[in-house]
Formats: structure tokens, C-alpha cells, sequence
């Protein structure tokens, strides 16, 4: 097995961050630094990374958090804020989040602790949609929306088409629900404020066809069978 592989199974990182703790030196091959993430580990192979001695075979966690605004998507914050792996600290494995929720958004995250799965969600190429619920200030019409729904520039990147669907209008604010393909950083409050009508409050309600549902904000629940496998 691929060296950033086994290291991702272990559940320590994701594979591209195998790769950079690999490049930097951080990861032993029966005692010795080994910097080529190609390597393939062999029956018998001791891997180390970062000093302590690891193996494919850990039990794998799947993780559905409902993260509260005012957590960093993060397993640590230099400056010392909460960070969402904190609301799960009672699972018994070294899990990291699948992809990034701002600061300032709540709602559904996976968090894992396998990285090949890590991988496969956040990679470009696999395009798992994701779905939220915005509330936007202003009025949406006819032409925003068909613009949302075409695809804005968002500063050097036009978006691919999206669903985008009013929940409500009122005089000044607007409900809408919103499901995209990609996920540049802050994509959608960058959608939002190109055709003027900024964010104020951002929900993940869905990651493909698995739903936040009831789950309360700070709430985590475990995936299902049927859920790992579909994400799979
Ligand atoms: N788009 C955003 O703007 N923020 C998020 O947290 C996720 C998607």
C-alpha cells in the first residue's frame, strides 16, 4: 500500500496532508526518514510519523456534527478559539473535519478519521453537492437568481450552476436555499454579495443527499451503515 495511503488509514491525516508530513520529514520507515509519499509500505514495514508508531487497521469513525457559529473548523486554533473537534471529544479516535465551515456558519460537518473518504469528499473532481440555507439582505430578483443559478464571478472564478430556491421574501431580507458543486472558500457569501445581497446568517443543511435533520446545534451523531456506504 501506497505510503500516503496507509498513513490515511490510520487515521491520522487526510492523504495530501500525508504527503506534506512525508516531504517534510516527519515519517520513518524502520527507523529511517523516509520523504517519498510513493513508497509502497511492505508486510513488516514499522511506520512511524511524528515519533509514534502507527498501523493501517484503526477502527474507522463517521461523525455527523451540527457545528454552532463560533467554532473554527479545525483540529487547533493558534489564537485559542474553539475549535469543532472539541465537541466530539468523547469519541474514541483522532477525527478531522471533511471540509470547512467558516467561522461564522453553522451546520452539518463530517468528521472522520478516514482519510481516503477525506479525500474522495473533498476532492474537486467528485463534486458531492452541498446545500444552505442563507439568510440575505435585500430583495432577490428575478434577474439575481437567474444569475445565482448560471453562475457569478466570484473574483477570478465563475461558479458552475446551482440550485437556488426563495423560502421567503420579505421587504429587506430574503431566505433562500442554495446547492452548490464546489467549494471555493466562502463561496457562497461571495455568490450572495456579487449580486448584492449579503449573507447574514449561513447554514449547512445538506451534503449530498444527507440531511442535518433534527440534530441540535453542538449535537453530533454517529453515520449510519447505509450513510458511510453512500458517501463511499
Ligand atoms: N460557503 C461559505 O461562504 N461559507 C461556508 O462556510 C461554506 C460555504
Amino acid at each position: 500500500m501506497r505510503l500516503n495511503k496507509y498513513i490515511a488509514h490510520a487515521g491520522i491525516a487526510s492523504r495530501r496532508k500525508a504527503d506534506e508530513l512525508t516531504i517534510n520529514g516527519n515519517v520513518k520507515i524502520n527507523g529511517l526518514t523516509m520523504r517519498e509519499p510513493g513508497y509502497n509500505v511492505k508486510p513488516g514495514d514499522v511506520v512511524e510519523v511524528n515519533g509514534q508508531r502507527i498501523s493501517g487497521q484503526e477502527k474507522m469513525e463517521y461523525v455527523l456534527l451540527n457545528k454552532p457559529k463560533g467554532y473554527i473548523t479545525s483540529m487547533q486554533d493558534e489564537k485559542g478559539r474553539p475549535v469543532v473537534t472539541e465537541l466530539v471529544a468523547d469519541v474514541d479516535a483522532r477525527l478531522f473535519p471533511v471540509g470547512r465551515l467558516d467561522y461564522n456558519t453553522s451546520g452539518m460537518l463530517i468528521l472522520t478519521n478516514d482519510g481516503d473518504l477525506t479525500y474522495r469528499l473533498t476532492h474537486p473532481r467528485h463534486q458531492v453537492t452541498k446545500t444552505y440555507r442563507a439568510l440575505v439582505s435585500g430583495v432577490l430578483s428575478k434577474e439575481k437568481l437567474f444569475r445565482l443559478r448560471k453562475g457569478v464571478d466570484i473574483g477570478g472564478f465563475v461558479t458552475s450552476p446551482a440550485q437556488v430556491k426563495i423560502i421567503r421574501q420579505a421587504e429587506r431580507s430574503a431566505v433562500v436555499d442554495i446547492t452548490i458543486h464546489e467549494g471555493k472558500n466562502r463561496q457562497v457569501r461571495k455568490m450572495f454579495a456579487a449580486v448584492g445581497n449579503p449573507v447574514q446568517e449561513l447554514q449547512r443543511t445538506a451534503i449530498g443527499d444527507l440531511r442535518l435533520g433534527r440534530l441540535k446545534e453542538g449535537h453530533y451523531r454517529k453515520l449510519t451503515r447505509n450513510e458511510i456506504e453512500y458517501l463511499k
